[in-house]
């Protein structure tokens, strides 16, 4: 029998909800429940595809090439359940389907109406392929009381009558401030915050509360009864100081023992947190520290480089140290000026990015890695920077560029208008649209045998990783890149496009065009993530 648990938040937005989610995914999992995550978001975009990181964050990118919400990330990192397409709906989506369906006649000359079109395709969404789950987990994004999230909530409350509570529960997260000036933690908050669930007819049955230090029994007692759940279902979500000790201390709080209560299970045994206590003292108590620097664009919005963080914390502690980060705006580098920000770096990251602004900064720190013996890691885009480097400064091709930043007498990085996807042919027009028209999703790459990356992928001689980009390195200038020292120890399989350059003549330079920050996992740190900080931890000894 699946059982459903709907997420919901309150009083303000970053409680922190898709770590919720995801916590308590792990927790139930930790109890051999399989699960399955989803997150239905309220605004109008079709996906966060087209959206600013400033905006939105991150886009999390899926195996099967869907553009998504960064909360799956934290979904596929704590549970190791693959996202797919499926697991994340917009109102944006979710309407254009709809009215997809009206034009083609499907509704049979009915009024088309948000009761209960909308409601019923957001209803489908949360039920599609969920049957051989324990558990689906369904994250409501927003805070409740948005104008935008009631056609959702209206569609949970349905759902939660339709299954009945031995098959649906509500959790709320929500917010229990101290304020200095009482000495006290407040609880009014949670209470409109519910009284707001309420209004739209959902009775929740479970609040985590977020709180800065642990809810006294009075408080607890208090919260319980104005708003009608077990004082046990009132839950501390105390603040952690690594996310990985979420689930933890979900546990220590009774979370999972409360949700398996509601369901009727048995919560009294075959409970393994060995995975996540082991994760949390790795990075407790690290034996060393590595310092490396990630130039990027967005560097004063960490959430546009949620995954990259994480798996560089994985890396640390695939190696058992701390990995201290220094975002620099690549702009900084741009009169050649900061360069020197670098040098107590023992290793520099150059992230993904669109747009030319910052372009030259980035180059400028691809050199200073080339040149100083710094281990690199160029990202996507940063592969792409790394490629216009070489050619430039040690090819002699001084206007090398990308066409992303219009056309260039040496298009070393050019627009990709036709690939392969397996037996198909993916076409792109020149000013088409762009949502969704990237080349997203895994795609496969052919490592050659003796370089580095194929030994840090365990000897693999084929791979699969996530892309998200419109340009490519041109194949064209692969001979004349190679002369500089440059090897491409990855193509795709029909030796078109190049996936992985590295630099043999260095300590430590890799380029991907792929994002593997995408398939890194505490319990699983990506190998390129582990080889990179493994090399920064060579270059702290030596400095
Ligand atoms: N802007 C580059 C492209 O579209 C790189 C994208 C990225 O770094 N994800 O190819």
């Amino acid at each position: 029998m699946t059982r459903y648990v709907f997420i919901t938040g309150g009083v303000v937005s970053s409680l922190g909800k898709g770590i919720a989610s995801a916590s308590l995914g792990a927790l139930l999992q930790a109890r051999g429940f399989s699960v399955c995550l989803r997150k239905l978001d309220p605004y109008l975009n079709v996906d966060p595809g087209t959206m600013s990181p400033y905006q939105h964050g991150e886009v999390y990118v899926t195996d099967d090439g869907a553009e998504t919400d960064l909360d799956l990330g934290h979904y596929e990192r704590f549970t190791g359940v693959p996202a797919s397409r499926f697991d994340n709906a917009t109102t944006g989506r979710i309407y254009s389907e709809v009215i997809a369906k009206e034009r083609h006649g499907d509704y049979l000359g009915a009024t088309v109406q948000v009761i209960p079109h909308i409601t019923d395709a957001i209803k489908e969404v949360i039920l599609r392929d969920t049957k051989h789950f324990d558990f689906v987990l369904v994250e409501i994004g927003g805070t409740v009381g948005d104008i935008e999230s009631l056609p959702f909530l209206e569609a949970i409350r349905q759902l939660g009558n339709e299954l009945g509570p031995e098959r649906a529960m509500f959790v709320h997260l929500t917010l229990v401030p101290y304020i200095p000036s009482a000495g006290e933690l407040k609880t009014k908050p949670t209470q409109h915050s519910v009284k707001e669930l309420l209004n739209v007819g959902i009775q929740p049955q479970m609040l985590l509360c977020r709180c800065d230090r642990p809810i006294p029994e009075n408080e607890r007692r208090k919260i319980a009864l104005f708003c009608n759940v077990r004082p046990q279902a009132v839950i501390a979500a105390l603040d952690v100081d690594t996310i990985y000790a979420v689930p933890i201390s979900y546990h220590t709080e009774g979370m999972d023992r409360e949700v398996l209560r509601h369901f009727d299970l048995p919560a009294d045994d075959g409970l393994d947190l060995s995975r996540w206590n082991e994760i949390v003292e790795a990075v407790r108590s690290p034996e060393g520290e590595v310092r490396i620097a990630v130039v990027g664009k967005y560097t004063n919005l960490l959430d546009a480089y949620k995954s990259l963080a994480e798996a560089l914390t994985h890396g640390g502690i695939a190696n058992r140290v701390k990995v201290q980060l220094d975002w620099v705006d690549s702009e900084v580098f741009e009169n050649g000026g900061a360069l020197h920000r670098l040098e107590d770096c023992n290793g520099i990251l150059v992230a993904a990015g669109f747009g030319e602004r910052g372009t030259r900064g980035k180059i400028e720190a691809v050199r200073f890695a080339r040149e100083k013996h710094v281990p690199f890691f160029g990202i996507c885009f940063g592969m792409q920077m790394a490629v216009i480097e070489a050619a430039r400064n040690l090819c002699g091709l001084r206007c090398a560029s990308s066409t992303e930043f219009g056309p260039c007498e040496d298009p070393v990085v050019g627009l990709l208008t036709e690939w392969a996807r397996g037996n198909e042919v993916e076409r792109r027009m020149e000013g088409g649209d762009l949502g969704g028209t990237m080349r997203l999703g895994a795609y496969p790459a052919v490592l050659s045998p003796g370089t580095l990356v194929s030994e840090l992928y365990g000897g693999a001689t084929w791979i699969e990783e996530r892309h998200r980009h419109r340009y490519e390195v041109n194949v064209s200038y692969k001979e004349c890149l190679e002369r500089s020292g440059m090897v491409f120890s990855g193509m795709s399989p029909d030796g078109v496009l190049p996936e992985i350059i590295e630099r043999p003549d260095h300590p430590w330079f890799v380029g991907v065009q792929y994002h593997p920050e995408l398939k890194s996992k505490p319990f699983d740190p990506h190998p390129l993530f582990a080889g990179f900080i493994a090399a920064a931890v060579r270059q702290a000894r030596l400095v």
